[in-house]
């Protein structure tokens, strides 16, 4: 594990003290904490555990086991809520195979879910409701302290995950074996990040000035120090989302046609939607005076047009709401200028992965990149990637150039700022999301205080 991480993360990072914990790791025998992540998409679990003696310190927790649920997001779940719970049964059991039996009872497990069930809330609060309670209802029958399932909002999202990433990179605080004691990095080592998921983007950062809208800002002290951040999420505006309403729009420009060229699918490759899907999610807004409420098909032809994607993707957001203001992404939303580095995890990972750009790449072979592979064929493609998941292939085009107008236009990075960008999934042997962070959260285990000198041994 160690050197690939050294290899992966910035010489800067404690790469050294994450060798020492992954070897620490296999022998602990502490405690454990378990969360769900219940996205748009899917659902995994987390079981985290650490040492109880060191339980005001940083760095101590681990990543004991990820488990992907079978199956859809809970929000799929709207007209059988039962199976929601069931469905989590299969990591449920083998997570407690990882706890000793004596110690399950004592295991906190939270369930958090996202964007998907947001946006089921807005339809149908009540189907929300009830796959909630019957998710709880499940939970409840497991020899576990059960300590809820709810709805997370936007902002706590991005800014779990900014814990999450800052805590397992040590940015908050770091044991100095030369002082024996903890000491604060420097705050420019502390990462902002940029999560993607299916259905809501989020974006945290430290401003560098003084934050003007407060109502964007998250105020936590963390290891007796105050962190004011900046934290935005935008629902909607997940990678699934943004296709759908992609086909939308280019279905009502093209009025009543049956065939619509589609500039982001691959050439040869065709795609039938009915108008109806576009009533299941209030981002393609049921309400829409241009949505007939007659039902039918529609065929989408791949074109690999690679300028063509971008501009029908660019008129997905709303730039002119912001007029001359820099400090605005789109749709009249706020954000002070990007400063730092940043952690760009989850879809913004997979899709600059699956387009091996996770090597610190320019720009300008960024772009150049996607450029060329939005011109592939689908033959080329689905004989190239034989082992890629079909439903996601033709839609790498369409990701990837949204991920570059998110973070270009509406975000404002910059050839140069570009750089300070990181592609990961993981740090250390932990996954970064919000689960950590929200786990953190919950059970106290950030201080607001400093943390004390440990005695008698090194972290
Ligand atoms: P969520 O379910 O909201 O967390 O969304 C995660 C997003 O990442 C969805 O758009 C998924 O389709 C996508 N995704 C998840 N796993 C992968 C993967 N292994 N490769 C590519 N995309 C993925």
């Amino acid at each position: 594990m160690c050197p690939s991480l050294l290899r992966s993360v910035w010489g800067t990072f404690t790469a050294l003290q994450w060798c020492f914990w992954g070897i620490l790791g296999a022998e602990h025998s502490g405690r454990y904490g378990m969360v769900f992540d219940a996205g748009s998409s899917h659902t995994s679990l987390y079981v985290y555990e650490w040492d109880s003696d060191k339980e005001n310190d940083t760095g101590v927790v681990s990543q004991t086991l990820s488990c992907d649920v079978q199956g859809p997001g809970i929000s799929s779940y709207a007209n059988n809520p039962p199976k929601a719970g069931d469905s989590l049964k299969e990591c449920l059991d083998k997570a407690l195979k990882v706890v000793p039996t004596e110690k399950q009872r004592d295991v906190p497990v939270y369930l958090g879910a996202t964007a998907g069930m947001r946006l089921l809330r807005l339809r149908n609060s009540s189907a929300a409701d009830q796959i909630l309670a019957e998710i709880t209802k499940t939970m409840q029958e497991y020899p576990v302290a059960f300590r809820g399932a709810r709805i997370i909002t936007g902002e706590e999202e991005g800014a779990y995950g900014w814990i999450t990433i800052n805590y397992l990179l040590e940015s908050f605080t770091k044991y100095s074996p030369k002082a024996h004691t903890w000491v604060r990095p420097e705050a420019a080592n502390i990462l902002g990040a940029l999560d993607l998921g299916g259905a809501s983007t989020q974006i945290s950062f430290i401003p560098k000035g003084s934050v003007i809208n407060w109502n964007e800002t998250s105020r936590f002290m963390l290891y007796g120090y105050n962190y004011n951040i900046y934290t935005h999420s935008y629902l909607c505006y997940g990678q699934n989302e943004m296709v759908k309403r992609l086909a939308k729009e280019l279905i009502l420009q093209g009025e009543e046609l049956v065939l619509i060229e589609h500039p982001c699918y691959p050439k040869d490759y065709n795609e039938t939607i009915s108008l109806s899907s576009f009533h299941t999610s209030p981002c393609t807004n049921a309400s829409d005076p241009r949505l007939s409420p007659s039902d039918r098909n529609v065929t989408l032809e791949g074109r690999g047009n690679a300028s063509g994607c971008l501009v029908a993707i660019r008129k997905l957001f709303n730039f002119s709401a912001c007029g001359q203001s820099q400090d605005c992404t789109f749709d009249g939303v706020y954000q002070p200028p990007i400063s730092g580095q940043f952690f760009a995890f989850s879809a913004f990972y997979y899709n600059f992965k699956f387009l091996n750009l996770t090597e610190g790449q320019s720009l300008a072979t960024v772009r150049e990149t996607i450029e060329r592979f939005c011109t592939r064929s689908w033959e080329d493609l689905s004989s190239s990637y034989p082992e890629e998941n079909p439903g996601r292939l033709p839609k790498y085009c369409a990701n990837a150039n949204y991920i570059l107008t998110l973070l270009l236009d509406a975000y404002k990075f910059n050839e140069s700022s570009w750089n300070n960008i990181v592609f990961q999934m993981k740090a250390g042997s932990a996954d970064v999301g919000w689960t950590l962070g929200y786990m953190l959260n919950l059970t106290n285990m950030i201080p607001a205080e400093a943390p004390g000198l440990l005695k008698g041994q090194a972290p």
